[in-house]
Formats: structure tokens, sequence, C-alpha cells
């Protein structure tokens, strides 16, 4: 048997809920969708990569768990990246399941190729501002195919904050928490203490937003993220399932533990910044170890603009050069 048929784990993490891992090629904890089972809707949260043999490998993990493809009533989707919604078409044409997202997640459920078109026009120009090389692009050029193999679906009921949904056992209310991703959804069922939160908040990441074609020119990433995990936090203890590994007991603990290696980040660009602008590129090479892979180019560029952002806030850095050709200096507030 075809190891891609099979999920890499199938548990149990709470009551009628099941984390089903699918294999993603260069992340060794997959990618996670929820099984909920009980008395309201049999539901997945999320719908994995379409790779070939996902479907397989999910139907295979839902039926590990004690019940079946066929038996989904709906899908609750936490953004729109590729490796979350990737089978949801493909789910909703074989099974009627109805699929349940917030309008930015329902856009690109219905056009799934012309994002992936505006996103790479966006990254072209994004690597071009801030003079990077054209290589980091390679990898997202690479999954032009994979996205070719997402399908189209009209048919999404829009989410709305505030909103509930009832999912197997949980009443699940729609929370909006723009910062992995700009559509970051979470679903929260408070009595219970359980929030499904995707990729808003996970052991292997870090605090970085991922950039892209659906954030305006002045938003402030950084920023709105960790606003939104501060009001993650403050909800009192609940068990966290994410998007990508195993559930996370103590939310809160994680998400001081990711401040402190970012604050620890922002310290080490502050100290890169002197009176001559440099681009973000060449100040990343002052900072960084070594010039980073062309597979994770992009991400530390990310990285580095979320510290930028967060240093420009408080006047501890500055922008001296166009929106073309970004550079930056020392603030006038910098210490
Ligand atoms: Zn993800």
């Amino acid at each position: 048997m075809d190891a891609r048929d099979q999920p890499l784990a199938v548990e149990e993490v709470a009551e009628g809920a099941t984390r089903i891992a699918l294999a993603v090629p260069g992340l060794a904890d997959g990618v996670n969708v929820h099984l909920l089972t009980g008395a309201g809707p049999t539901t997945l949260v999320d719908a994995a990569m379409p790779l070939p043999g996902a479907l397989d490998a999910l139907g295979a993990g839902i039926a590990a768990a004690g019940s079946s493809l066929d038996a989904v009533e709906q899908v609750l989707l936490t953004h729109h990246h590729a490796d979350h919604i990737g089978l949801a078409g493909e789910l909703a044409h074989r099974t009627g399941a109805t699929l349940l997202a917030l309008g930015g997640v329902a856009d690109v459920l219905r056009s799934p190729a012309e994002h992936f078109a505006l996103e790479l026009a966006w990254a072209e120009s994004h690597t071009a501002r801030h003079g990077a090389p054209d290589a980091l692009l390679d990898r997202t050029r690479g999954a032009q195919g994979l996205i070719g193999a997402v399908r189209p679906v009209d048919d999404v009921h829009e989410l709305r904050e505030g909103d509930v949904v009832r999912a197997g056992r949980l009443d699940l209310a729609v929370l909006h928490r723009p910062g992995h991703s700009p559509t970051d959804t979470l679903f929260v069922d408070g009595d219970r203490g359980v929030a499904l939160v995707g990729d808003h908040l996970f052991r292997a990441a870090p605090l970085t937003p991922v950039l892209g074609s659906m954030l305006a020119p002045e938003a402030r990433p950084a920023a709105t993220y960790l606003q939104a995990l501060d009001e993650t936090t403050q909800r009192r203890a609940f068990l966290t399932l994410p998007g990508h590994g195993p559930a996370v007991p103590d939310p809160g603990a994680l998400v001081a533990d990711r401040r402190g290696a970012l604050d620890r980040r922002t310290g080490r660009v502050l100290q890169a910044l002197g009176e001559e602008p440099v681009s973000t590129w060449d100040l990343g090479l002052q900072v960084w170890r070594g010039v980073p892979s062309a597979a994770h180019g992009l991400t530390r560029l990310a990285a580095l603009l979320a510290s930028l952002e967060l240093l420009e806030d408080v006047g501890h850095a500055a922008r001296a050069g166009g929106p073309d050709a970004v550079a930056w200096v020392r603030g006038p507030d910098a210490p």
C-alpha cells in the first residue's frame, strides 16, 4: 500500500474530537484535519492539501475514528492557504458536505487559480521591492500545479464574526483573528474549553504573518497578529487544536515563548540598522547567520519585515527608499 494513502496519525484529542494528520512533503507533522462527532453534524475542520492519495488517506483516518467520509455533513475552514482548503471542493462534490468559511476564504474557494496568479504577481513585486533574489519564488512557482488541483466550488456558506456553528458535540463561536493569514478564523467552544485555531498558533512556527496579495499596503500584519494572540490568550484556559502538530494544552505559555523569540530577533535587527540606507534583503544578510536557502527565504524575509514593522511603530526604524525600492535606516527614536 502507498504510504500517501494512509494518515500520519489518528488520535482522539478531546471527547468527540479526532486529529487526523496527513503527510505534506517538507512538513514533519504534516497537516491536520480534525473530525468532530457527536449529537450535532459530523464535521471536518480544514480540508488538507490536494496531493495524490490525500483523499484516500483522509477517508482511512475518518474510518479509523469510527466514522466515514460519506457521513461528513460540513467542513469548516480556518484560513485560505492551500494546505487547509485543498480538498474542500472535492469533499463537497463527493459527499454533499456544506462548506463553511469567512468571505475571504470563500472567494479563494470559488477561483483558486485566479487567487494563485494574484499571489504570484504580488510575490514577484514584493521580492523586487525588498531587493531579494528572484530564486526565492521557485517554490511558489512550483506549487502552481498543486493549486491547479484545487477544485473550484461556488456553493460556500459564508460565516461572520460571532456566528455559532453546531459541530459534533461542540458549539463553536466563529472569531476572525487575522495574524498568520488575513483570513485566520478561530472556532471556539468556550463552555467546553476547546478551540480549533488552524495556523494562528502551533508549535513549529514563529509568530510571523504570511504576507500576500490579500494584505492592504498600509496593513500592519505583525501588530495585528500580536493583538489577536493577546485576545486569544486572555480567554480562560482551553485546549488548542492547531493546523499542524499535536494539541497545545497551554496556549498562553507557547505565545509567551514565541514572543520572547520575536523580541530577540527584533533586537538583532535594531542593532544592524545604521545611518546608511540598506535594502530589506541586505539588512537580513547582516542579521541572519548565512544566506537563507531558497526554500526558506520568503519566510525569513517575512519574519524580518515583522520585526521592522514593530521597530517602525516605535520610531526605532525608518524607511529611506521609495515604495519600489524599500530601504531602512535607524529611526529618530532609536535608543
Ligand atoms: Zn498550514
